[in-house]
C-alpha cells in the first residue's frame, strides 16, 4: 500500500550522537504531525525497539535504519541502510568492529587534547549514553561541560577540527563494501549527505556510479547542510546517474541546528524504497 506521505529519512538519538532517546525522537515527529521518519543512528540498531514501540503508540510511520560509517581514502562517507536485518551476522560483525575502533580512537583523541586542556576519559563517558556509538560529538559535549568550548558546533570548528591535530580516523570499510553489506542484510542503501561539502570535495561521480553498480538505491541530495555548489552538484549527479533523490534533516536533537522534518523525501521515493527492503518491516499506521 502506498505510504502517501513525506518522510524525514535521517535522524539520530542518544543511541549514537543525538541528544534525545529514540522514543522521544519518534514522539516529537508525531507531535509535529510529520508523516513518517527513519531512525538512523551511527553504526547501531540498538534504538529500534524503543522507537518501534513509540511509533505504534503514537501511530507514526517508522522506517528503522542505520547510518554506516565507511571511508574512501581521506574521505569519510556515510551510507544509510534502511530496513536491514538487525541480526545479520556480517552486519553485526562489521558494526561491532567500527564501534570498537571508534572507542579506541575517541580515547586517543582525548589523550591528545588532555595535553592542552584538563579533560579525562570519564568526562566523555559522562556525556555518552550507555552502549552508544561514541564519536567526536560526545567529546565536544565534554569540552562544553568543562567550559573549554561554548557549544558543540564551536568544538567541531575549534578543538575537534582536524587542523588542530587531535583527531584521527577510525576503522571503516570501503563505501562499496558498505553498500553490499546493507544489501546482503536485506536493506536499502542510500548515500548520506553527498552535497554537504564544498563542490571540490563531493564524492566523484565515477565513485558514486560504482556504488550504484553495487546496489545503491538513492542519493540524499536534499540535506540542510548542503553547501550551495555541493548541493547543486549532488542533484545534478543523481539526475545524470538516474537514481532517486531523498531528503532528510539529519536531526541530532539540540546537538546540531538541523530541525526535525526540515527536509523530507517524496512519498513515491519512500514507496520505491519500501518495495526493495527484505531485511525488516517498517511500522505503518
Ligand atoms: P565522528 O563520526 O566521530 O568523526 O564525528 C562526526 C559526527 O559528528 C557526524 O556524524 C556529525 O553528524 C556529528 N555532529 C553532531 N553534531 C555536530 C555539530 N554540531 N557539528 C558538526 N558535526 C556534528
Ligand atoms: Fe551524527
Ligand atoms: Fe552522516
Ligand atoms: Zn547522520
Amino acid at each position: 500500500m502506498p505510504v502517501g506521505t513525506a518522510f524525514d529519512l535521517h535522524t539520530h538519538s542518544t543511541v549514537s550522537d543525538g541528544t534525545e532517546p529514540p522514543a522521544q525522537v519518534v514522539r516529537q515527529a508525531a507531535a509535529q504531525g510529520l508523516g513518517g521518519l527513519a531512525l538512523t543512528d551511527h553504526d547501531s540498531t540498538a534504538g529500534w525497539p524503543d522507537a518501534t514501540a513509540a511509533a505504534r503508540e503514537t501511530g507514526t510511520a517508522l522506517i528503522p535504519g542505520i547510518e554506516l560509517s565507511t571511508r574512501l581514502g581521506w574521505r569519510s562517507v556515510h551510507v544509510l541502510g534502511y530496513l536491514v536485518a538487525p541480526d545479520d551476522a556480517a552486519l553485526v560483525a562489521e558494526t561491532d568492529r567500527i564501534r570498537e575502533s571508534r572507542l579506541t580512537r575517541a580515547r586517543r583523541i582525548v589523550d591528545s587534547i588532555a595535553q592542552d586542556h584538563p579533560i579525562t576519559w570519564e568526562d566523555v563517558v559522562a556525556q555518552t549514553g550507555e552502549g552508544a556509538t561514541v564519536g567526536r560529538p560526545h567529546i565536544a559535549d565534554a569540552l562544553v561541560a568543562l567550559g573549554i568550548e561554548p557549544d558543540r558546533s564551536a568544538a567541531f570548528a575549534g578543538t575537534l577540527h582536524p587542523r588542530r591535530g587531535h583527531v584521527e580516523p577510525h576503522y571503516a570499510p570501503a563505501p562499496v563494501d558498505g553498500v553490499r553489506l546493507i544489501r546482503a542484510a536485506g536493506g536499502v542503501p542510500v548515500l548520506a549527505h553527498p552535497g554537504a561539502t564544498r563542490a571540490e570535495w563531493v564524492l566523484p561521480e565515477e565513485e558514486v556510479a560504482l556504488l550504484i553498480d553495487a546496489g545503491l538505491f538513492a542519493m540524499e541530495a536534499d540535506h540542510p547542510e548542503n553547501t550551495r555548489d555541493g548541493g547543486v552538484l549532488a542533484h545534478e549527479m543523481a539526475a545524470r546517474l538516474g537514481v532517486p533523490v531523498t531528503g532528510s534533516s539529519d536531526y541530532h536533537g539540540s546537538g546540531k541546528p538541523n530541525r526535525l522534518g526540515q527536509r523530507t523525501t517524496a512519498p513515491a521515493v519512500v514507496d520505491a524504497l519500501l518495495e526493495q527492503a527484505t531485511g525488516w518491516r517498517p511500522v505503518l499506521p
